[in-house]
């Protein structure tokens, strides 16, 4: 190509596509098109000055697009022509700023397709389990330190050999720079552990481990960021042990699918969800069931919890695997974190399971499998961890240096850096003393990690929050968010809404500014501050902390509150079988108010209703009321039920109504779905009046009873369906595992506005 044709255009690229192999990736594609010129990464995106003639530099341009490297997301890509500049070749230019460049971790990356053939026909690399390139492999969680290198990984332990490192020093190689490029000659070995005997030898461990789990038994598997446990999910007593096993576990348990095609017979699943599923994040994907697998898997619910491999050990083990179908649950007791070392697992799960199969890299930061589900064609987040941490979460805000502590239960923290939020993993409820202590450990790492030192701590109003007691001891100025100014301010964040918004938070539990338990709230606001514009009814919850296990006690609260004493001579079997000492007890704490703080929280209400039509009396894990609630409405039909109020909503004729159906005999799926309709119904009215006095304003939902699909749907499409406009939670969970991000901002806000 003569000089003279030769034109110079400058691309600048958007988007995540940072840190993810993606100069490298130009670097190659500009060598195939011939293209002279340099790649470089600045502050707000990957710079490209490219020399060639006009059709070759749209070749470059379209191939960019398309072939980009399967982490990157390209959101915006632009090029202009700039005066023609000669260069001798096309390299990679350092970057303006390194400050950026040295924080920078990927996510974990499932196994790309290129690697799959590799496994097959590449020597070295023929049924090698941990290999990886620049496209795919384990990043976040074997990272203890940056720059992202392998000697601040734990692959440090695992010298390359001399063909390793020819292809990591190859810029034209797909393993270029990828710093856990390993073969059979140099990486990481799997260990069976059996009763009285141990086996590296690769073949025999893969037969022997499939002969387990097809024979009905259990094995404790190390995954990327923990352990898992595995059984056939189409055995019903393996499935039952394992059940019995995991102490107190009543929850569904997740299952891997040896493919797409195994997965359609035993699930509906719809295009989006594809997606999801086949995604290089590869989370669990919660899905509507077709074909019961074995019963004990999904515990009465009608849905499937699945996923696909993601490790190339997942899809060794189903090459050999008789079942197309494992349940793949985290390998932990009760509400432990997941167990990653393998002295431990070999300890607590050897006794326990048929054989403990581990590997000798080190996870450094635990994550659990994340979880997502489709709601109108949109995937929302339940549980924020694996493919997904630590990707930044880019706000509008300057969160430099603020460390939010997040909430209780569900507990997700976050550090700033810059205008980004970056969120923990899933870190799980900070009551129980292990899981703690991986908070305090995790948010150190953080902050190593990250560099961020921090100088800004944001809590929960919520007194006795550990969470809060963390944040308190840093030494830092401390603000306290009120719970549910946090999930609104959360949606904010995420859809970059600056100024006022009507907050629709239906949510479990939080902490409010008159001292009560809040969850039912209509909360008008912004970053600064807010004013609650409505709200349920309160009432007590007999017993406090216990109601949450024994949901029936709220049913008998919101029956107190509807029919006062009379409530024992209701027709309700359940209720009959009260002990009347008992009952006696149960009246006056409700009356006395002792042990029965006040609350307007929806998930109570859903726990109240649940219990009601005899669906879930005592509760098994955290929400299963309201979950099997929605499980049995299965659709939200009216008419609707009645209530009444603007300020303060009422459900007292609602109850009544309600039990004069279940008296009569009505189908309890039928009150269910009636129920459904009723909060959707509500929610509408009382948004619409609401905003006919503020004039219109974004809608925003947010709050753990969102996690109901019916209610989430039927409350977005009401509210659109009005002209409104709604957002929702949809890259942090809209539990409280998204409660971070909104400390984390409304701090930011409030800094910014000098209100410390
Ligand atoms: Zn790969
Ligand atoms: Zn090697
Ligand atoms: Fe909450």
């Amino acid at each position: 190509m003569s000089e003279c044709r030769s034109v110079t255009r400058e691309i600048r690229i958007t988007g995540l596509v940072q840190g993810v192999g993606f100069r490298p990736f130009v670097y190659r594609m500009a060598l195939e098109h011939g293209i002279r010129g340099f790649v470089k990464n600045t502050n707000s995106c990957v710079l490209i000055r490219a020399s060639a003639s006009p059709g070759e530099l749209d070749r470059f341009t379209e191939s960019l697009r398309r072939q980009a490297p399967r982490v990157a997301v390209i959101e915006t890509l632009q090029w202009k022509d700039i005066p023609p500049t000669t260069f001798d070749d096309f390299s990679i230019a350092s970057s303006d700023d390194l400050s950026e460049e040295v924080t920078r971790v990927s996510p974990d990356i499932a196994v790309c397709d290129e690697c799959l053939a590799d496994m097959k026909n590449q020597p070295g690399r023929i049924d090698y389990p941990f290999l990886n390139c620049t496209h795919c492999g384990p990043r976040f969680t074997i990272v203890k330190g940056l720059p992202y290198d392998r000697s601040r990984t734990t692959m440090d332990v695992f010298p390359m050999c001399s063909s390793c490192r020819k292809e990591y020093e190859d810029i034209t190689d797909r393993r270029f720079h990828a710093q856990p490029v390993a073969c059979r000659e140099c990486g990481p070995v799997f260990t069976l552990v059996l009763p009285g005997k141990t086996n590296t030898r690769f073949q025999e461990i893969l037969g022997t481990a499939c002969r387990i789990i097809d024979g009905g038994g259990i094995l404790t598997i190390k995954g990327m960021g923990g352990f898992h446990l595995a059984c056939n999910a189409l055995d019903q007593e393996a499935v039952l042990r394992l059940r019995n096993m995991k102490i107190r576990e009543a929850k569904p348990f997740a299952v891997m699918f040896r493919d797409l095609s195994a997965l359609r017979q035993y699930v509906d699943v719809t295009a989006k969800e594809v997606e999801e599923l086949t995604s290089w994040r590869r989370p669990i994907v919660i899905m509507k069931t077709r074909k019961e697998l074995a019963g004990a898997v999904s515990h009465g619910f009608r849905t499937t919890g699945a996923m696909l491999p993601y490790m190339p050990l997942h899809y060794l083990l189903f090459e050999k695997l008789k079942t197309p179908v494992i349940v793949l649950t985290s390998g932990n007791l009760a509400d432990e974190p997941i167990l990653t070392a393998n002295d431990e697992a070999r300890r607590i799960m050897g006794p326990l399971t048929d054989g403990v199969l581990d590997y000798n890299r080190e996870i450094h930061n635990r994550t659990d499998d994340s979880v997502v589900m489709v709601v109108r064609e949109m995937t929302r987040i339940i549980r924020r961890s694996r493919g997904y941490v630590p990707n930044p979460i880019e706000t509008k805000w300057n969160t430099e240096g603020i460390f939010a502590a997040g909430a209780e239960l569900v507990n997700c923290f976050a550090v700033g850096k810059g205008r980004s939020a970056i969120m923990s993993q899933h870190i799980g409820d900070l009551k129980n003393a292990p899981t703690y202590d991986f908070y305090r450990e995790s948010v150190e790492r953080f902050c190593n990690l990250f560099r961020v030192k921090p100088a800004l701590a944001a809590c929960d109003m919520h007194p006795d929050y550990l969470s809060t007691g963390y944040a308190r001891e840093l030494g830092v100025p401390v603000i306290s968010v009120q719970h549910h100014h946090a999930h609104l301010a959360s949606v904010m964040a995420e859809h970059g809404l600056t100024g006022p918004c009507l907050g629709i938070c239906f949510d479990g539990t939080g902490y409010g500014t008159d001292g009560h338990i809040w969850g039912g709230e209509f909360l008008l606001g912004e970053l600064t501050g807010f004013e609650r514009k409505a709200r349920f009814r309160y009432v007590p919850v007999p017993g406090g902390d216990a109601a949450t296990r024994e949901p029936w006690r709220m049913a008998l609260s919101y029956l107190l509150d509807t029919f006062g004493e009379e409530v024992r001579e209701l027709p309700i079997s359940w209720i009959s079988e009260i002990p009347s000492q008992r009952f006696d007890l149960i009246i006056q704490t409700w009356q006395g108010r002792v042990n029965a703080p006040l609350s307007c929280s929806a998930g109570r209400l859903f726990d109240a209703v649940s219990a009601l039509l005899g669906i879930c009396r005592y509760s098994g894990f955290h929400a299963e009321a309201p979950m099997r609630l929605e499980n049995m409405a299965g659709k939200a039909e009216g008419p609707a039920y009645s209530w009444h109020g603007e300020e303060e909503i009422d459900f007292r004729m609602m109850f009544r109504e309600m039990t004069r159906d279940v008296v009569e005999g009505v189908p309890v799926s039928r009150i269910a779905s009636r129920f459904h309709y009723t909060l959707i119904r509500m929610t509408a009215d009382v948004t619409e009046k609401i905003l006919s006095g503020t004039g219109p304003l974004p809608v925003l939902l947010s709050g753990g009873s969102f996690q109901n699909r019916l209610l989430l749907e039927g409350v977005e499409m009401e509210l659109e369906a009005k002209g409104i406009g709604v957002y929702s939670n949809l890259h942090v969970p809209v539990n409280d595992g998204g409660i971070a991000l909104g400390q984390m901002v409304i701090a930011a806000a409030r800094r910014e506005a000098g209100m410390l």
